[in-house]
C-alpha cells in the first residue's frame, strides 16, 4: 500500500531494499576476449580462466 515516504522508518525501508538484488548474477567481462561470462567460470568463448587456456575452442 502506498504510504508517505516519512511514514516509512529507515529501518523499514533497509529491509525491503536487501531484497533488491541484481537480475543477471555476477557477470564480468572476460579479461581475455572481452566478452560477458560468469565470474569464477570459464569464458565459454575463449575457454580460458584466469589469463590461461584451460579448455581448448
Ligand atoms: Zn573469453
Amino acid at each position: 500500500m502506498a504510504v508517505p515516504f516519512r511514514r516509512t522508518s529507515k529501518k523499514v525501508k533497509r529491509q525491503r531494499r536487501t531484497h533488491f538484488k541484481l537480475q543477471v548474477p555476477g557477470m564480468v567481462k572476460c579479461s581475455n576476449c572481452g566478452e560477458y561470462k560468469l565470474a569464477h567460470r570459464v569464458c565459454k568463448e575463449c575457454g580460458s580462466y584466469k589469463g590461461s587456456e584451460v579448455v581448448s575452442k
